[in-house]
C-alpha cells in the first residue's frame, strides 16, 4: 500500500530545477564568483522539469572546471519540490531509526549467540563442526552472489538521477589493508560511536568469547545481562520496522519524483531481483542439497520434502526467529535428528547462519556500486564477501534486519546510506525468499552433523 501511493506521489508532484532571485543570492555567497553568478542569471526563474533538462543548460553556461567545482551546489540550491518537504521527513526519520538501532541491536546478538554455543559442554567438537559448516555454507553462498552480479552487472549503466544529491556524495573508497587493520578498534568507544560494523563485530565476538570463560557467577551475571539486552533492542527494532511502510513511502516517493525515467529504475531493479533470486535458488537447490548427500548420506530431497512446512512459514514470516519452534519440528519428528544436536545447532543457526542474508548483503552493496560506477575490483569484492559473511551472523533473525544493517555497510564502502531507498520497494518480498534459504540452510546443518555424529536419521 505504501508502495502504491509512493508511486502515485512521486509520479504525481515530480522534482523539477528552477534558480529563483533567492536561490540565486545564496548561491552568490557561497559560490564567490561574479562571473559564474552572471552566466546563471540567464537561467533565473525559468522551470526544468528534469535533470537531465537542467545539466545541458549548465554544460552550455559554464566552463568545465566550474561545472565539476559547483555543478552538485547549483543542482541542490535549484531543487524544486515544495510538495515532497512534506513527507520527506517520514524517511530520514526511518532512516535515521534504523541506524540508531543498528550497533546495539548487533552487539548484543552476536554477544548472545556466542554464550550460547560456548556455554556448558557445547564448545569443542560440536562447535567446531558447526561453525565450521556456517562459515562454509555462507562463504559458497556469497560467491554465488558475487558470481550473479558480476555476469549480470544489475547495476551498471543505471541512470539513477537525484540520489546524489541527497546527500554530498563523495566515493571515499578505503584500500583493503586499511579495512583489515581498523577492524580491530583502537578505541572501543570511538567504534561504537562512529558506527564502525566490523569494529563492532570484533569487538562483540571478544567478549562473547571471554564470556564464556569467566567463573560461574559473573558468567552467569553478564549471560543473563545480555541476552536481555538483546531482547530488550530485538523488540525496539520490531517497533522501528513496523513504522517501514511511513519510511518506506518517504523514502520511495523521493526516488520516483526525482526520476527522469521510471523504467530505467524498474529495469535496473528487475535485474537486480534476477540476480538475487538466482543465486538464492543456486544455492538452495544445488549447493546445499549436494552437500547434504555429499557430508550427511542423505536424500535431499526427502529432507526438503519433511521441512516444507517450516519453509513456508519462513517465507510468510520473512523471520528464521519466529519460524524456529517449526524448524526444530521438522527437523527432529521428521527427519530424525536428536534432541541433543537439534536444541544446540538450530537456534544458534537461526541467529548466526545466514546464507540467504549474505547473497543479499553482497547482491545489495555491489548494485549500489555500480550504480554509483564504483570499480570494485578482487580487493574490494574480498572486502564485501568478508563484510557479508560478519554482517549476516550479526543479522537479528527478524523481518527486514538485514536492511538495517546494510545502512552501515554502505559506510565502509563509501557510498551513500541514502542510496538504500532504490531497493526498498523489493526488500520484503526478497526477504521473503532470503530468509526462507537461511532456514533451509539451518536445517541442512543439523542433519549434516548429526550424521557425522554418527546418527541414524529418517531422511
Ligand atoms: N529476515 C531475515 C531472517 O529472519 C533476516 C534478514 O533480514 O535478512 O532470517
Amino acid at each position: 500500500m505504501a508502495l502504491v501511493l509512493a508511486v502515485v506521489f512521486g509520479v504525481i508532484f515530480s522534482s523539477s530545477y528552477i534558480l529563483t532571485e533567492k536561490k540565486l543570492t545564496k548561491l552568490a555567497k557561497e559560490i564567490r564568483d561574479e562571473n559564474i553568478i552572471c552566466r546563471l542569471n540567464i537561467l533565473k526563474n525559468k522551470k526544468y522539469k528534469t535533470l537531465s533538462e537542467f545539466e545541458k543548460q549548465l554544460e552550455n553556461r559554464l566552463s568545465k572546471p566550474d561545472l565539476k567545482s559547483f555543478q552538485g551546489l547549483i543542482i541542490k540550491a535549484a531543487y524544486h519540490n515544495p510538495a515532497l518537504s512534506w513527507i520527506e521527513w517520514m524517511g530520514i526519520v526511518f532512516l535515521r531509526a534504523l541506524k540508531m538501532i543498528v550497533i546495539p541491536l548487533i552487539f548484543t546478538s552476536i554477544i548472545s549467540g556466542i554464550i550460547t554455543i560456548g556455554s556448558g559442554q557445547n564448545l569443542g567438537r560440536l562447535g567446531l563442526k558447526t561453525l565450521l559448516y556456517y562459515v562454509s555454507t555462507s562463504v559458497l553462498a556469497i560467491l554465488s552472489g558475487l558470481f550473479f552480479v558480476n555476469v549480470f552487472q544489475p547495476g551498471t549503466g543505471a541512470d539513477i538521477k537525484g540520489l546524489e544529491t541527497m546527500s554530498d556524495f563523495s566515493i571515499q573508497q578505503k584500500n583493503l589493508k586499511d579495512i583489515l587493520i581498523e577492524i580491530v578498534p583502537d578505541n572501543i568507544f570511538k567504534s561504537l560511536v562512529n558506527n564502525d560494523l566490523l569494529s563492532v563485530i570484533f569487538l562483540s565476538l571478544l567478549v562473547g568469547i571471554f564470556i564464556t570463560q569467566l567463573d560461574k557467577k559473573n558468567n552467569g551475571m553478564l549471560s543473563g545481562l545480555f541476552s536481555s539486552l538483546f531482547e530488550l533492542f530485538m523488540k525496539i527494532t520490531m517497533f522501528i520496522i513496523r513504522l517501514a511502510p511511513l519510511g518506506i513511502f518517504g523514502l520511495v516517493a523521493k526516488v520516483i519524483a526525482d526520476q527522469d525515467n521510471i523504467g530505467n529504475l524498474v529495469h535496473n531493479l528487475g535485474s537486480f531481483i534476477f540476480c538475487v533470486t538466482s543465486a538464492l535458488f543456486i544455492h538452495a537447490l544445488l549447493t546445499l542439497p549436494l552437500l547434504t548427500y555429499l557430508f550427511g548420506r542423505n536424500n535431499p530431497l526427502r529432507h526438503l520434502n519433511n521441512m516444507t512446512s517450516a519453509l513456508l512459514t519462513a517465507f510468510s514470516t520473512a523471520s528464521s526467529a519466529a519460524t524456529l519452534p517449526l524448524t526444530m519440528n521438522n527437523v527432529k519428528e521428521k527427519s530424525g535428528v536428536s534432541e541433543k544436536i537439534a536444541n544446540f545447532t538450530l537456534p544458534i543457526g537461526a541467529t548466526v547462519n545466514m546464507d540467504g542474508t549474505a547473497i543479499y548483503i553482497t547482491a545489495v552493496v555491489m548494485f549500489i556500486a555500480q550504480i554509483t560506477g564504483m570499480e570494485m575490483g578482487v580487493k574490494e569484492q574480498l572486502i564485501i564477501l568478508l563484510t557479508a559473511l560478519l554482517a549476516s551472523i550479526g543479522t537479528a533473525a527478524i523481518p527486514m534486519a538485514s536492511l538495517v544493517i546494510i545502512t552501515i555497510i554502505l559506510n565502509i564502502f563509501g557510498l551513500p546510506f541514502e542510496m538504500i531507498a532504490i531497493i526498498l520497494p523489493v526488500d520484503r518480498i526478497l526477504d521473503m525468499f532470503r530468509t526462507t534459504v537461511n532456514v533451509w540452510s539451518d536445517s541442512c546443518g543439523a542433519v549434516i552433523i548429526a550424521k557425522s555424529e554418527g546418527e541414524q536419521l529418517k531422511v
